[in-house]
């Protein structure tokens, strides 16, 4: 910081700040907007979450989000909403309605395909978050599978209430699937303020999803992510109004992902086979019974076939 003012607003809050509050940025998804969160260019993961969009909330008489049939490889999509209901449907033959506080949970393994739509008869404002988990060496050339939980454990921390979507959180165990070592954590706070139990040896982001909190003293309101790092144990929050936020975590990933579109692999190969099965429909992706049509785009710019890409 340059600018004299800064100093001057430095002085008046001598407290320090560890928190790396990190821009998203706005973006459209199915028809409606989303502030992405993940990944950024400042930090591309946290532990293996490696993608976060925020939905909504969708304003009155506004378009509803449909998402047409669409490939994904090597992660897990987790759905999470605050607000309005979605209809999923996979190649697997899944088909789900998720509500406020339910869990939908997908993994793509080698391959699936899924379509997100509006339900005809719902009006409700649509507001959630979409999450990526990047699957390890271990399971992500593996079968694809779909899991809904309607009820998550919840922990009481006083002044705010933890949901455990995925993992352990203040000794309480998420049923949902787990391929890495991550906990997704949903903090609804009260006015006051709540002390987190983290695990030392992960790192952690807050994502804002309503409202504004402090996070170690820090203030987070609803534009970006606020990053921890990693060798903490515990996180103070608060808020004077109530708030809720998303708390990610997980061990540093060891890999380098290569992410493109619907595609998370280790390397550009991978993707191009996977964007060619997916355009050729040769059946790697299955088939989703949706009436929307399917979603395709243009094949990255590496791959040989494509006539703008820099052979
Ligand atoms: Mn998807």
């Amino acid at each position: 910081m340059t600018a004299g003012g800064d100093e001057l607003h430095a002085l008046d809050t001598p407290r320090r700040c560890d928190l790396e509050v990190i821009d998203g940025r706005a973006a459209e998804v199915g028809g409606i907007p989303v502030r992405r969160m993940l990944p950024l260019r400042a930090r591309r993961t946290v532990g293996a979450w490696c993608f976060a969009d925020r939905m909504g909330p969708t304003a009155a008489g506004g378009r509803a989000l449909n998402v047409g049939p669409h490939p994904h490889i090597g992660l897990q999509t987790v759905t999470w909403l605050l607000g309005g209901s979605l209809l999923h449907r996979d190649s697997l033959g899944s088909e789900q309605v998720i509500r406020p506080h339910q869990l939908n949970l997908m993994t793509a393994g080698n391959g699936v395909s899924h379509s997100e739509e509006a339900l005809s008869d719902s009006s409700d404002h649509l507001f959630g978050i979409q999450l990526w988990v990047a699957q390890p060496e271990r399971t992500r050339h593996g079968e694809a599978a779909f899991e809904h939980h309607g009820e998550l454990p919840q922990v009481d921390l006083g002044a705010a209430v933890a949901t455990v979507l995925v993992g352990d959180f203040a000794g309480t165990s998420s049923p949902a699937r787990r391929d890495t070592d991550h906990a997704g954590v949903e903090v609804t706070l009260r006015s006051g303020s709540v002390e987190l139990p983290l695990e030392a040896a992960f790192e952690y982001a807050v994502v804002p999803l309503d409202g504004t909190v402090m996070v170690d003293g820090c203030h987070l309101s609803g534009s970006g992510i606020g990053y921890l790092g990693t060798g903490r144990d515990e996180l103070s929050l608060s808020a004077t109004t109530s708030a809720r936020v998303m708390l990610l975590g997980g061990r540093p990933l060891e890999e380098e992902l290569v992410m493109w579109w619907n595609y998370v692999a280790r390397d550009r190969a991978e993707i191009t086979a996977a964007h060619e099965s997916w355009c050729s429909e040769d059946g790697r992706f299955g088939h989703v019974a949706s009436p929307l049509d399917r979603i395709t785009v243009p094949g990255p710019s590496w791959a040989p076939s494509n006539p703008k890409g820099p052979q």
